[in-house]
């Protein structure tokens, strides 16, 4: 079957699936803390979401990454997981990975290792117990590290993910960055992006990671790698902790040009892109035929309805959000 290629050129190979758009936290940048979650009834099977991840399988595309929401709080995700984890071992999905807060690690880190998982990405913004606290607005500290030194001891390896926010944790970057090179995680921070409405003012938030890296240089030494994972973020060494540093910039720089990515939501929408409305249903052709034929053509129309770029701005005050659903429906 012929692969997924755009109107631009560009071959889709990646897709993100968000399995739920719940989550047991309430990370402050991206969701408010009274949210109306989508409908359950809306919500596809776990085993409607594998047959639409083998479908994109047979068309290409080598690497999924669930995420959510919390997609460890998904009830009986391992099982989408171990089925998943079959294409990894017949060779056909090169990284089964996922995005996660870490709270459920010590749980589930072996059995994703067993599973075909060898990397996962944490979100973790403070590591001082009160500020995380306040900016998950529900979570304990103390269960990510413990995560964590289950997901290391498993023999993951992982990258931590940090939101920059202007006056939370601008004054913890170096705290970060020298945690990470201890633990020996990679690390890559994450520009707000205007997406849904949350309690707070987004711009009181936003911090440009152009000036953010300026200030790690002035105790850090950058050296610029050629390294990237297909995605937006670009990458340095610290010299000092041998570690990797990423940035992701959606706003200061715009890194569509190579996507390679579409986004599922768990109630078969596909987004061709993070930045923009467009969605194409995919439960209405897996729930009206047992072939995939529909499914196919469905998945063939929105590729080919991708379009060449997002287009966030935060800069006017009291905007709208650029897009109007919460990262946790279409996945960070
Ligand atoms: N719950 C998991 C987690 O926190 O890693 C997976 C889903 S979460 C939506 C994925 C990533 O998106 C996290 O790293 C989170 O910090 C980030 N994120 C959420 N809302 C965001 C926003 N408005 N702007 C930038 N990043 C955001
Ligand atoms: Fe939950 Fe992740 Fe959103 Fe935080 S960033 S509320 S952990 S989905």
């Amino acid at each position: 079957m012929s692969n997924l290629i755009d109107p631009f050129g560009r071959t889709v190979s990646y897709l993100r699936v968000s399995v739920t758009d719940r989550c047991n936290y309430r990370c402050q940048y991206c969701m408010s803390e009274n949210m109306t979650f989508l409908p359950k009834s809306n919500l596809l099977s776990l085993e409607e979401l594998d047959r639409i991840c083998s479908a994109f399988i047979k068309r290409g595309v080598d690497k999924i990454r669930l995420t959510g929401g919390e997609p460890l709080v998904r009830r009986n995700i391992m099982s989408l997981i171990e089925s998943l984890g079959k294409h990894v071992k017949d060779g056909k999905l090169r990284e089964l990975t996922l995005t996660t807060n870490g709270s459920q690690l010590t749980k589930y880190a072996q059995r994703l290792v067993d599973c075909g998982v060898k990397r996962i990405n944490v979100s973790l913004d403070s590591l001082n117990p009160e500020k995380f606290q306040s900016i998950t607005r529900w979570g304990k500290l103390s269960d990510v590290i413990d995560g964590l030194e289950a997901a290391k001891q498993a023999g993951l390896e992982i990258k931590i993910n940090a939101v920059a926010l202007k006056n939370f944790n601008e004054n913890e970057v170096d705290d970060l960055i020298s945690w990470c090179g201890g633990q020996k995680f990679d690390l890559t921070f994450i520009e707000t992006m205007p997406m849904g409405e949350i309690d707070e003012d987004r711009t009181d938030q936003y911090l440009p990671l152009t000036i953010l890296k300026n200030r790690i240089k002035k105790n850090w030494t950058l050296e610029e790698t050629s390294h990237t994972t297909g995605g937006p973020a670009t990458y340095s060494r610290v010299k000092e902790t041998g570690k990797r540093i990423g940035f992701i910039t959606p706003l200061t720089h715009n890194f569509c040009e190579s996507c390679n990515r579409v986004r599922l939501t768990c109630t078969g929408k596909l987004f061709m892109c993070l930045g923009q409305d467009d969605e194409k249903d995919l439960l209405t052709p897996i729930r009206t035929s047992e072939g995939d034929e529909l499914l196919m053509s469905a998945i063939d129309e929105a590729i080919g309805r991708k379009p060449k770029g997002h287009d966030f701005i935060i800069d006017r005050v009291g905007a709208a959000p650029a897009v109007s659903r919460h990262m946790s429906v279409t996945g960070g």
